[in-house]
């Protein structure tokens, strides 16, 4: 068997190797490395994916920014998001002199728990900012009816979901990022969609929405040398633009691998004692940017597999709201119980689009030898007969 990998973007590369390294070569001769048509014609590209307006940036972190910046969100605003997150989603909203107000997670989908929302807004409430976490969405059409009720932007973090759908009540489905007033994206290498280094997003429906989030992104400006607004510098190199564009062709076939990676793990982890798998959410689909347990005894799970040649990782081992760097908005631990729980029980496992039958086996074999789950069917056997 190969070496399992906890991700595997260099076997993901071989699959796709001369396209990528034509297009890699198409723009070192052309020598337009920065905002060039190969960008443009990226961005054209992924919008028609999605179905709305795309401005590539630097980063998810900086697609975030602008979108606080675009939305005209002011220092003292209040941003309602949930802890269990990576720092990005409340660092750039620190930084902008945004108050973020936590509101804890669903502990069966690891999203935003709608129902405690309502009691979280403020007059100073401006946005929600749902993080759509390890590749599902959260419940938009319940984030949007409250959006509406009290006059709140919605600024999605689709980091983790790029092709994943919010279904709603009535059957419709949407691209996620797309359902709120601003999208956000990260075309980090390990993301559903992957540069060869960083690379991010910003989506918006409205056509003026994206014409100043374009202009934030380049300097505020205008046209050549006038500038209407403060911007940052936040862009997609035209390497990156023409890499994404010949995996984003790839991008379904990618995500169906991923989708039935899961479901291997999803029928035969399911029903052993102290694990629990990802919980599938009627108002999204799954991409499994992650595929996430909930685990009894993680740590001593995560070093038995570690022993065995199987890396997992913990997203995320500490919620937000316990961190030093957060520690002035003054939650405290027990706050947000749930998201506090996650920090100890989750657990990842490989997942990603290159994974063997051979593998998969493999690594369900050894999380249920460690639950001691064909011992335990031995005994149970033999208590029968
Ligand atoms: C990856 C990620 C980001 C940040 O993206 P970068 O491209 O690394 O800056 C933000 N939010 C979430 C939820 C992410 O997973």
């Amino acid at each position: 068997m190969q070496t399992i990998h906890f991700s595997d973007l260099y076997g993901q590369y071989l699959t796709m190797k001369d396209e990528i390294d034509e297009a890699i070569q198409d723009v070192i001769r052309s020598a337009q490395f920065v905002k060039s048509k190969k960008v443009a014609e990226f961005e054209e590209k992924l919008g028609a994916y999605l179905g709305t307006n795309v401005i590539a940036c630097g980063n998810g972190t900086d697609a975030l920014q602008i979108a606080f910046m675009a939305l005209g969100l002011k220092p003292g605003d209040e941003v309602i998001t949930s802890p269990f997150t990576f720092v990005a989603t409340v660092e750039t909203a620190v930084l902008m002199g945004l108050k973020p107000v936590f509101i804890d997670v669903d502990p069966d989908t690891f999203n935003i728990d709608v129902s405690q929302i309502e009691n979280a807004i403020s007059a100073k409430t401006k946005a929600i900012l749902p993080v759509h976490l390890f590749g599902q969405c959260a419940n938009m059409e319940e984030i949007l009816r409250l959006s509406e009720k009290y006059g709140l932007w919605v600024i999605e973090d689709a980091c983790q979901a790029l092709g994943t759908e919010s279904v709603f009540s009535n059957g419709a489905r949407q691209k996620t990022g797309t359902v709120g007033n601003v999208g956000c994206n990260s075309f980090f290498p390990s993301k559903n969609l992957g540069a060869f280094g960083d690379g991010g997003a910003v989506y918006a429906n409205d056509e003026q929405l994206a014409t100043v989030i374009r202009s934030i992104a380049n300097h505020g400006m205008k046209a050549k040398y006038e500038y209407e607004r403060i911007g940052v510098n936040s862009r997609l190199d035209s390497i990156q633009a023409a890499i994404l564009e010949v995996k984003l062709k790839y991008l379904e076939k990618h995500l169906v691998a991923r989708q039935k990676a899961a479901a291997y793990y999803d029928e035969h982890l399911a029903g052993i004692d102290g694990l629990k798998t990802p919980v599938p959410a009627n108002y999204s689909t799954h991409t499994f940017h992650q595929y996430t347990l909930q685990a009894d005894r993680r740590d001593d799970l995560q070093e038995f597999l570690n022993n065995k040649g199987i890396p997992t990782m913990v997203y995320y081992p500490k919620p937000l709201h316990l961190q030093e760097a957060y520690r002035f908005l003054d939650y405290r631990n027990g706050d947000f119980p749930v998201s506090e729980k996650m920090g100890k029980t989750v657990l990842s496992l490989p997942m990603h689009t290159e994974l063997e039958m051979g593998q998969l086996e493999y690594i369900v074999r050894s999380v249920k030898e460690f639950y001691g789950f064909s011992l335990s069917r031995k005994a149970a056997k033999s208590n029968l007969s």
